[in-house]
């Protein structure tokens, strides 16, 4: 990849038109840990599947099956493995063991790794050593559910097992053990005053010293109490107005990175925001491979098996 600020224009460009195609790769796991008020997902318990890999007893097919995906994906130009999951995915370490086995072959092998999580375990330094050095993860990206409140993110999570670490230093660990760092912020969470704020927003990101930071979108699902909690946070059109306009003054528009969304250079930092937001047709180009290892196209929610 190769970024050129182009002096003269607001706008930075690639040399080459490029695109980010990732592959998502949903970890095995039981009920999540936490309990968000917001979540589609997590009553769903894989446990009968996560339970395979805690040993290492895993029959040649699986690999196989896995492999055979993982060479479709490449084949077609997907060059980005996002480890994710219906849970946290670090609750299952033994399939994480496993897994990196089969992807880190030659012949499987992606441009980059990225993982998704809550911060879970993140302060600890033998999983951030594990992650960097077995697991070959660059990116972490962390889902942040209010980037200025760490009471917020543990109560909205009901987390029983409360971070000791303060968001501030789960960031600063991981940037010092040379991972890039990737905030997965909630739009409609960033709470009261500060969400139509977006300089304070972008003074937050930079004090995290997050690399990039990205705009989720909570989605109405099928449970009813869920649906009455996130219609009170859908706010994002106007948030995304507000940081559009901000940056468009104060930072650089940028070639898109990712299909379906837009990129802004703030301050050294990648700020992409959904290009359209449409509660019907969540666009999306992206690969998944299941639990159950089969592969599919589109989100985490909404699937279309391939085989
Ligand atoms: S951490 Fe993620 S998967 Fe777990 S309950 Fe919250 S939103 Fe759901």
């Amino acid at each position: 990849m190769n970024l050129i600020d182009t002096p003269c224009s607001n706008k930075l460009e690639f040399q080459n038109d490029y695109l980010i195609k990732e592959l998502l790769l949903v970890v095995p796991t039981s009920c999540c840990i936490y309990d968000c008020p917001f979540c589609p997902t997590k009553k769903l318990d894989n446990s009968h599947i996560a339970n395979l890999y805690a040993n290492n007893n895993i029959s040649s097919s699986v690999k196989y099956e896995y492999s055979e995906r993982f060479k479709f994906a490449k084949d077609n130009g997907y060059h980005k493995l996002l480890i994710t999951g219906t849970a946290e995915p670090l609750q299952n370490i033994g399939f994480l063991n496993f897994i990196s086995k089969v992807y880190l072959e030659p012949t499987n092998r992606f441009n980059w790794f990225e993982l998704e999580s809550t911060g879970y375990l993140l302060g600890k330094t033998e999983i951030l050593k594990w992650l960097y050095e077995k697991i070959k993860v660059k990116t972490i990206s962390l889902t942040v559910l209010n980037i200025f409140d760490d009471r917020i993110n543990n109560f909205l999570r009901n987390a029983n097992a409360t971070q000791a670490d303060s968001l501030l230093t789960i960031c600063k660990k991981i940037k010092d053990f040379g991972f890039n760092l990737r905030l997965n912020l909630i739009a409609g969470l960033q709470h009261g005053s500060e969400i139509f704020n977006p300089a304070n927003l972008l003074r937050r990101s930079k004090e995290l010293n997050a690399d990039e930071i990205v705009f989720t979108t909570l989605r109405l699902g099928r449970e009813l109490n869920q649906n009455d909690w996130i219609s009170k946070f859908l706010l994002p059109n106007e948030l995304y107005g507000n940081i559009r306009k901000f940056i468009n003054t104060e930072g650089h528009e940028a070639s898109n990175i990712y299909s379906h969304s837009e990129t802004f250079r703030y301050d050294g930092i990648n700020v992409i925001l959904p290009k359209i937001y449409d509660e019907k047709f969540p666009v999306n180009e992206k690969l998944i491979i299941n639990e159950n290892v089969r592969l599919c196209s589109g989100s985490i929610l909404s699937k279309f098996l391939l085989f």
